[in-house]
């Protein structure tokens, strides 16, 4: 086997590839072993994936919709004490009922009843434009490629590389710049429904949607019965906001002149789905209640905690 993204052999690595991380929730979008090699892998883990999942957005939006860690652990996020007027991290754990608080001082004013609620900042938006979130982007488009193909175009593709007759040279720039971080590509961000909204499929059970991805084609121009030529864009929406990018091609105005032709609308909706938002909450303080026969070694107390 080769790996998709260096080219080298990748018949002994033990690596699977989670196009979207585990850290934001995701236990279906998989590569089989081999497509992605163990030193890519590792790679995207370090230098693109925890580099976006740090920031402070996203730490933010983790904690506030219990996406936890590949472990399982709750996310842990700087967090403001009024009360004691200090800021400490600050990580909970629903199973055990505790809010673990690592400034001394802090758990300090909380035991003597001087503080009794935290703040978290609310972030919106990640940070745009940020070369990281490009990258990854460019990293998922390109990995969903070939989960979409299969192993028919996997092979497809080996064969093509040893003909030197590559039909995925479309995509060529595209893994240089996930992969090497060669040149720039431009990408789209909006919020397109709040964190708070709940669908329904055909009217059945509601849900909410953690992330969800799409290719769709744009400016289409045939060449003859069956061919033709267009835009390739990759969508992808993690709680509410979209991402963009075109896969062929680092620029997004194409896209930009998509959504001018199709205002208020999405490439992602589904016209089978209907959606019923809930309010959103601007601020997000956090009340400490107490148990007084709870120890406070470290860690402070839950009785209850709740979001105003
Ligand atoms: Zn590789």
């Amino acid at each position: 086997m080769q790996c998709i993204f260096c080219h080298k052999d990748s018949s002994t690595s033990k690596s699977v590839e989670h196009i979207i991380p585990e850290s934001l929730g995701n236990k279906e979008h998989i590569l089989p072993k081999g497509y992605v090699c163990d030193a890519c892998n590792h790679y995207f883990s370090v230098k693109i994936e925890s580099q976006l999942l740090s920031q402070p957005y996203f730490v933010s939006m983790r904690r506030r919709n219990d996406i936890r860690t590949k472990k399982g652990r709750y996310v842990a996020e700087e967090m403001f004490f009024p009360g004691a007027h200090k800021m400490s991290e600050t990580r909970f754990d629903l199973d055990e009922n505790v809010l673990y608080i690592t400034d001394q001082d802090v758990i300090q004013s909380i035991v003597e009843g001087k503080c009794h609620s935290a703040l978290s900042l609310y972030l919106e938006e990640p940070e745009f434009p940020n070369k990281v979130m490009s990258r990854f982007l460019a990293k998922c488009a390109y990995e969903s490629i070939f989960l979409l193909g299969g192993d028919r175009d996997y092979q497809l593709w080996l064969k093509g590389r040893e003909n030197n007759d590559c039909t995925f040279q479309y995509f060529e720039e595209l893994r240089q710049f996930a992969r090497y971080g060669v040149g720039e590509w431009s990408y789209s961000q909006r919020r397109i429904y709040s964190e708070g909204t709940f669908f329904s499929y055909k009217g059945g059970e509601p849900y909410e949607v953690l992330h969800e991805q799409k290719f769709f084609y744009r400016g289409i121009e045939w060449i003859d019965e069956y061919r033709f030529k267009a835009e390739l864009y990759y969508v992808l929406v993690v709680c509410g906001i979209e991402y963009v990018i075109c896969v062929t091609d680092p620029d997004i105005s194409g896209y930009h002149q998509w959504l001018k032709e199709h205002p208020g609308h999405s490439p992602i909706e589904d016209e089978n789905e209907t959606r019923l938002e809930i309010g959103m909450y601007d601020v997000n303080p956090l009340l400490i209640k107490f148990d007084d026969k709870a120890e406070t070694n470290g860690k402070a107390p839950l009785g209850k905690a709740c979001n105003t």
